[in-house]
C-alpha cells in the first residue's frame, strides 16, 4: 500500500465508475493520502484540512450562535464508565481499540468510540438543580473504531476525524423535543451551505439507541444509488440519566432524571459535497466552503512577467478587499498545466491574467460548475465575481436537487421495487410502521435497507403486508 504512487489524474467517469473515481479525486485534488500504515487511517493534506476546516468553522459559528458551549473531553474513556449503559457497551466493543497501560495485565481503558461514557459521568457531577438545565455543549474530536466492513477514506474510517457531538440535558421532555428542531434547524443551514438537499428521514424506535424516544437521520445519496448515513438527532429520552445517575432537583424539591439529546455528524459532510457535486473533471467545491473561491492564474511570457505579476497582484488585492477568498498561482507551469490542477480541485472561479488580457483589459473567468469562460471587463471583474460565487452556489443546489429528484422513485409492489434498485436508485415504499414489515423488506433484494421513513403523512397500501400504511419509508442499497 505504502509504495503506491498516488493518482495525479481522473481517468475514470463519475457516473460509471464512482468507486474508483472517489479514490483518484481525493487524492488529486490533494485532499488525503491514504497511504498511512493503519488501515482505515489517513493524512488530511492541506488543501483536505483547508476545506475541512471551512466545514467545521461553520457549525462553530452556528452552535455559537445557538450557545451551545464547546468543550474538549479526553479521548480515553475508562472502563467503568465504557460499562455503566450495557447496551451502548455492549454495541461498541467489538470494535472498541482496547488501551492497555504498562502497570496492569488486562485493558483498562478505551478510546472513544462515542462520547456518552465520557461526558455524562462529568454531567453527573455538573447537574445538581434545574438552574443548572438546560447544559447544552459540544465536542469535535476524533473517534476510533476498529471497523471490520471494507475501510474507505471519510467514508468509513477506524479514526472518524472531524467528529462533532451536540450533547444536551434538559428539565422535561419538550424541551428536549425543542432541542431536537434547533439541531434539525442548524442542520440545514449547514447542507445549505453544502449545496446538499439531504435526505432527512425519521428513525423508528427499534432502530434507535435502546430507551430513546426517536431520532431523525441524514443521508447523502451518492452517484452509484447507495445512501449514507450523513448525520443523526437523537432523542435520548431518560435512559443514560439512569444508568449514569444525572439527576436534578426541581422546583419542586422533588430529585428527578434529565432528558438527553444528541447530534453528531462530522467529515462526511464533505463526503456529500465530493461526491454529489464533482464531475468527470474533479471536484466542484460550492464557494461557500471553498478555501480558494477564486483563482488567478498567470500566463508567464518571457520579458513580460513583471507587468503580469503586478496586475495579478492588483486584481487579488481587489477580490480579497470584497471578501473572496483568491490565491494568485504564479508558478512556472503552462496555463494548460494549472487549469488542470485547479479544475481538478473544484475552485469556483479562474481569472486568466497574460500580457495579452492586460492589453485588451478583458479578463476571461472560467466558471467551474457549469465549466465554460466568460469574457469580463477589467473594470467589472469584482462586482460579477462576486456575483458569479452567489450564482455558483445556487446553481449547484439546483444540480443537486435535480439528482435527488432523478434518483428517488416510488415503488407501489415488490417488482417495481426490484427495478428500481436494479437502476441504481433509492426507492420510496408505502410501509405500515411495523417492525416485521421493515424486517420483510431487507428480504426483498440482496444488500438493500428500508432506512427510514419520509417525515410527512402518506395513504397507501404496505408493500409488504398490504395493510393501510400512513408513511412511506425508503429502501436502498446502504454504504
Ligand atoms: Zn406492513
Amino acid at each position: 500500500m505504502e509504495n503506491e504512487e498516488l493518482p495525479r489524474a481522473i481517468t475514470v467517469k463519475k457516473m460509471e465508475n464512482f468507486s474508483k473515481w472517489y479514490d483518484q479525486a481525493i487524492a488529486a485534488a490533494g485532499l488525503i493520502d491514504k497511504r498511512y500504515n493503519v488501515k482505515g487511517m489517513f493524512v488530511w493534506l492541506n488543501y483536505g484540512l483547508e476545506t475541512m476546516k471551512i466545514i467545521k468553522d461553520t457549525w462553530d459559528g452556528l452552535f455559537k450562535k445557538s450557545n451551545i458551549k464547546e468543550m474538549y473531553f479526553p479521548l480515553i474513556i475508562p472502563m467503568k464508565y465504557a460499562q455503566q449503559n450495557s447496551s451502548w457497551f455492549e454495541g461498541f466493543k467489538s470494535e472498541a481499540f482496547w488501551v492497555k497501560t504498562m502497570d496492569e495485565n488486562n485493558a483498562s481503558h478505551i478510546l472513544r468510540p462515542t462520547g456518552e461514557p465520557a461526558m455524562y459521568p462529568m454531567f453527573a457531577l455538573w447537574i445538581r438543580t434545574y438552574r443548572d438545565l438546560p447544559l447544552r455543549i459540544y465536542e469535535t474530536v476524533s473517534s476510533f473504531r476498529y471497523e471490520t466492513k471494507m475501510t474507505r477514506p471519510i467514508i468509513r474510517d477506524r479514526e472518524i476525524t472531524f467528529w462533532y457531538e451536540i450533547h444536551t440535558a434538559h428539565q422535561t421532555k419538550e424541551e428536549a423535543d425543542k432541542e431536537i428542531e434547533e439541531a434539525v434547524r442548524i442542520n440545514n443551514i449547514i447542507w445549505n451551505k453544502l449545496s446538499i438537499p439531504v435526505l432527512k428521514v425519521e428513525k423508528p424506535k427499534w432502530e434507535c439507541f435502546p430507551g430513546a424516544v426517536g431520532a431523525i437521520e441524514y443521508y447523502s445519496i451518492m452517484p452509484d444509488g447507495r445512501v449514507l448515513e450523513n448525520g443523526s438527532c437523537n432523542h435520548l429520552g431518560q435512559a443514560y440519566a439512569k444508568k449514569f445517575n444525572i439527576k436534578f432537583r426541581d422546583k419542586d424539591n422533588k430529585e428527578k432524571f434529565v432528558w438527553q439529546t444528541c447530534t453528531g455528524n462530522g467529515a462526511r459532510y464533505l463526503v456529500a459535497v465530493i461526491s454529489v457535486h464533482g464531475d468527470d473533471k474533479g471536484l466542484v467545491l460550492p464557494p461557500e466552503i471553498a478555501p480558494v473561491q477564486a483563482v488567478i492564474t498567470t500566463i508567464n511570457v518571457k520579458g513580460e512577467k513583471n507587468k503580469v505579476m503586478k496586475k495579478a497582484e492588483e486584481i487579488s488585492e481587489q477580490l480579497e478587499k470584497s471578501g473572496i477568498r483568491v490565491y494568485v498561482d504564479a508558478d512556472e507551469k503552462t496555463p494548460g498545466e494549472k487549469f488542470f490542477e485547479w479544475e481538478i480541485k473544484g475552485v469556483p472561479l479562474r481569472i486568466e491574467v497574460g500580457p495579452k488580457d492586460i492589453e485588451s483589459k478583458n479578463y476571461f473567468v472560467f466558471r467551474r460548475d457549469e465549466n465554460i469562460k466568460i469574457s469580463m471587463s477589467e473594470k467589472n471583474i469584482v462586482p460579477e465575481c462576486i456575483r458569479l460565487l452567489t450564482e455558483i452556489q445556487k446553481n449547484l443546489l439546483k444540480k443537486a436537487e435535480k439528482f435527488y429528484d432523478e434518483k428517488i422513485t416510488e415503488a407501489a409492489d415488490r417488482k417495481q421495487l426490484k427495478n428500481i434498485i436494479e437502476q441504481k436508485k433509492i426507492a420510496k415504499v408505502p410501509w405500515c410502521e411495523s417492525e416485521e414489515c421493515w424486517n420483510k423488506i431487507k428480504e426483498f433484494e440482496e444488500g438493500i435497507e428500508l432506512f427510514g421513513a419520509d417525515l410527512k403523512k402518506h395513504s397507501g397500501k404496505c408493500i409488504a403486508c398490504g395493510k393501510p400504511s400512513a408513511k412511506k419509508g425508503y429502501v436502498a442499497k446502504t454504504y
